[in-house]
């Protein structure tokens, strides 16, 4: 197939683009490198089943040459306001992408009748009141909440994805991703495992916000792009959920990656940094990609996290 991937520099989008060339695929990406980096993709240049394009797609998209699918990956996801990457610092550029670039990017996959493939996320849950969660959840939003931006423009994303699958008859997919990590995240993205894996590598105490009893369950970025393969090749129409469920606190995760890195400064508490309505539990229900996909996470918290610590170390010159 000749697959479009929008976000294609981003940390998940690069590995998506990686995936989809190794199965033999050709990708056109399209990348703003708003968040993204050039960096990311640079081992793909040149050759000639890789195309990159230069583009913001909360404008018309045009892309040369058929198209057999569309994966609209195009998003801040960070949810820390002092990350410069961050949806906080991003919040119009954050509603445009996830509403006038998913109508575009579902416009181009109508004009080919290709199939499309949006990336949601568990923030479509909000700050849960049920546990685990599970696709028919409808969540619990605050629509002017910090995270609203983020949240209200998948929510959009979504039912916008739905409709076209519904009055245009759109071969339409859903994927809801929960915590995901990995080599190419940003040192400086400031979500929780890159912020500890940083503070760690340059020996300063993890800063914990609140009490650190609040949970995230998270999925290693090969897990991630394995489901997301299986879904883009599978006949699933409804939203599917994918995710480790692993739940861990953030205290926990914290004396994890001390003890990954040796690190001896230990952890601060920031009770003040937790933002409203910032989730307390999330753990995502995988029953559904269990059963429509047979898939399941294999990578184990500690490994996954050994192979970000080595990404960090390059990217921080420690190495
Ligand atoms: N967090 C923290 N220290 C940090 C960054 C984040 O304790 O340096 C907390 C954050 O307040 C939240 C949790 O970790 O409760 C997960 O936040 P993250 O930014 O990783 O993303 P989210 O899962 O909220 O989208």
């Amino acid at each position: 197939m000749r697959i479009l991937v929008t976000g294609a520099a981003g940390f998940i989008g690069s590995h998506l683009c990686d995936r989809l060339l190794q199965e033999n695929h050709q990708v056109v990406a399209l990348d703003n490198i708003k968040t993204g980096r050039l960096s990311n993709i640079e081992h793909l240049a040149g050759r000639d089943d890789f195309l990159f394009i230069k583009h913001d797609v909360s404008n018309f998209i045009f892309v040369p040459g058929k198209v057999d699918a569309v994966l609209h990956f195009a998003s801040p996801a960070s949810p820390n306001p002092k990350s410069p990457y961050g949806f906080p610092q991003l919040p119009i550029q954050t509603l445009k992408v996830g509403s006038l670039g998913t109508h575009n990017a579902l416009g181009v996959a109508r004009a080919h009748q290709a199939r499309f493939l949006l990336a949601s996320t568990s923030e479509v849950y909000g700050d849960p009141q049920e546990h685990p969660q599970q696709e028919d959840y409808c969540g619990h939003v605050d629509p002017v909440g910090p995270r609203s931006v983020y949240d209200e423009a998948k929510r959009f994303a979504e039912a916008m994805t739905m409709a076209y699958h519904r009055y245009h008859h759109l071969d339409t997919r859903i994927v809801r991703i929960f915590n995901t990590y990995g080599p190419r995240m940003r040192v400086d993205d400031g979500r929780a495992v890159a912020n500890f894996a940083r503070q760690a590598l340059l020996g300063e105490p993890l800063t914990i916000h609140g009490d650190g009893s609040q949970t995230r369950s998270f999925c290693y970025i090969d897990d991630l792009i394995e489901g997301i393969y299986r879904l883009l090749m599978a006949d699933v129409h409804q939203p599917i959920n994918l995710g480790n469920p692993r739940e861990t606190s953030i205290y926990d995760l914290a004396q994890i990656v001390n003890r990954l890195t040796q690190n001896k400064a230990g952890t601060k508490f920031f009770p003040e940094e937790r933002v409203p309505t910032d989730p307390q539990r999330r753990r995502p229900d995988i029953g559904r990609a269990i059963e429509l996909l047979g898939w399941y996470p294999k990578v184990d918290l500690e490994t996954g996290l050994a192979h970000l610590i080595e990404d960090f170390r390059v990217q921080l010159g420690l190495c």
